[in-house]
This record gives C-alpha cells, sequence and structure tokens, in this order.
C-alpha cells in the first residue's frame, strides 16, 4: 500500500510567498523571439512515461524532457512503477533529455541551501552513473521554490521549471519558466487545448509537464489517449517541438544573435 503524497502547505502566507518568490531571483530570457516553441516533460519520471509517453512523442519525430528524481529508481508509488536502471540508458540513446529533480523529490521552499545543494550534486552524480550526460535542465518538485533556491539552483542549471501555469513569453524568467499540466483523460483536453490555441497568437515558448501516461492514471498523470489528442493538436499548430534544454539553446542563441 503506497501512502498519501505529500502536498505543499496552502492557505494565504504561502500564496503570498510563492506571488513574492516569482518576482525575485530571476534570470531573463526573451521567449518571444518569432519562434512558436513547445516542449514536453515527464517529472519524477515513471516507467509508462519513459515507454509509452516517448514512444507517442516518437511517432511524431519529437523528443522530450525526463525530470528525475533518481531516489525513486525501481520504486512505487501513486505514479505506478517508476523509472529503472535501464530506462535512462535507453531514453539517452534516443535523444530524450535526462533534466534534475533533486535526488528524493525534496519541497526547496521547505529545505536549507545545503540540503538543496546536496541533493542536487548527488542526483548529479546518480544520473551520471546512469549513463546520462550532466543535466543542464531542472524541475521544482511541487513547483515548491524561493528566492534563495532560484539563484542557488540557477548556478548548477540553464533552466528551472516551476508550476506556474502560463506561456513563457516576452519577459520570461528562466529560473521559474511558467509550464501547463497535461493531466486527465481524454475529456480534459481543454486546459492543455486553450494553451495551444494561446500559442498561435503570439510566438513564445510553451512546456507542458505531466507524470505518468496510463489509461488509468494518477491524479497528476494523463491518458494515453490525452496525450495523443495533445500532440495531434501541437503538430497540426506546425510549432517547433524540442527538449527544454535545446529550446533553451535555441533562445539564447538568438538573443546573442540580436
Ligand atoms: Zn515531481
Amino acid at each position: 500500500m503506497t501512502s498519501a503524497p505529500y502536498t505543499p502547505p496552502a492557505g494565504l502566507v504561502g500564496k503570498l510567498k510563492r506571488r513574492l518568490t516569482r518576482l525575485q531571483a530571476r534570470k531573463a530570457l526573451d521567449c518571444a523571439q518569432d519562434r512558436f516553441l513547445v516542449s514536453f516533460s515527464f517529472d519524477d519520471f515513471p516507467q509508462s512515461a519513459a515507454h509509452t509517453g516517448a514512444a507517442i512523442l516518437e511517432r511524431y519525430g519529437w523528443r522530450g524532457t525526463y525530470y528525475t528524481s533518481t531516489g525513486f529508481k525501481n520504486t512505487d508509488n501513486h505514479l505506478g512503477s517508476l523509472f529503472s536502471t535501464d530506462d535512462i540508458g535507453m531514453l539517452v540513446g534516443k535523444g530524450h533529455e535526462i533534466g534534475c529533480h533533486t535526488e528524493n523529490h525534496i519541497d526547496c521552499a521547505l529545505n536549507a541551501p545545503v540540503v538543496i545543494e546536496r541533493e542536487v550534486r548527488r542526483n548529479q552524480k546518480r544520473l551520471r552513473a546512469l549513463g546520462a550526460p550532466l543535466p543542464r535542465s531542472f524541475a521544482y518538485p511541487y513547483g515548491e521554490t524561493t528566492p534563495q533556491a532560484k539563484a542557488l539552483l540557477g548556478q548548477h542549471y540553464d533552466t528551472l521549471r516551476g508550476v506556474q501555469t502560463g506561456i513563457n513569453r516576452r519577459f520570461a524568467d528562466a529560473h521559474q519558466l511558467s509550464a501547463v499540466p497535461i493531466e486527465g483523460t481524454e475529456t480534459q483536453s481543454d486546459l492543455a487545448l486553450s494553451y495551444v490555441e494561446n500559442l498561435k497568437s503570439a510566438p513564445g515558448w510553451l512546456i507542458f509537464y505531466t507524470h505518468d501516461v496510463r489509461d488509468t492514471p494518477g491524479e497528476w498523470g494523463c491518458t494515453p489517449e490525452l496525450f495523443e489528442t495533445i500532440c495531434k493538436a501541437v503538430k497540426a499548430a506546425g510549432f517547433e517541438v524540442l527538449p527544454v534544454g535545446s529550446a533553451f539553446a535555441a533562445l539564447t542563441a538568438m538573443e546573442k544573435a540580436a
């Protein structure tokens, strides 16, 4: 039996702190440089994301970003079976990106800098041992962070992704990129599809994230049908799909050339 998943503290104080955090320790990134970019990412990550999720992306010729907490290797939780030893090498071999998500999926808003630092260093070491290149992309577990954590993690990674819903445009923050969840079943496609529509209106970078991709997904996962529906809409719109690290590299190269 798996215990109930952790959820960050709610309430007004937390809400205010999160709002202030978004305004601090920012790293400016112009994501509205005439390109319509989409990235697909998977957090934690479950085996179903590595197999079912990757297979759907690959059918379109795309690759995804897998934000990995190596402490989850060979474990089971509310997302199903988490990745196994072979999954990292398999994904790297197919050209997917492996990102960092701390070793033990810690809440970065509630842990001291020394703990966060140890978590990312240990995660990097374990990822390297599993055959992944040194990660350049990071996602905050639970989307939780502080200005101090943003500054610290920004020294290790090119981009830090949060869970604030939205599209990254002219005044984006590479230390807390916005993202859009793909969650639920086919009947819950409205949110993700509304952001596909939104991206058509002006250049930007739309980063999707989900967890498990299964017929009966957990609370933060989606069905293969829903995932496919979003891919189809992205394809029909003609957007450019890149892993997070490649999209960041494309945007910074354009900034330098401008
Ligand atoms: Zn996570």
